[in-house]
């Protein structure tokens, strides 16, 4: 499982990917690499912060769950 913190911007952010119906982001600040979710309109939660092999295969496995879990029924 992943550990969500408040996001809180420290510098310019990047965005890398975005998964499905956005609902994963992965965003990299400098060097540091993190998956970014949206709670509601103005806070975000971050998780996996790190470098960019980390914070990318957290951030293709929960888009993998956002697939399964949010469109299950579609298929
Ligand atoms: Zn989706």
């Amino acid at each position: 499982m992943y550990i969500w913190e408040p996001h809180t911007p420290q510098r310019l952010r990047y965005v890398k990917e975005a998964s499905c119906c956005e609902a994963y982001i992965l965003c990299s600040e400098g060097a540091q690499y993190y998956v970014l979710r949206r709670v509601d309109f103005a806070r975000f939660e971050e998780t996996a912060r790190g470098p960019y092999g980390y914070a990318a295969a957290a951030w293709l496995d929960l888009a993998e769950q956002h697939e399964q879990e949010a469109h299950r029924a579609a298929s």
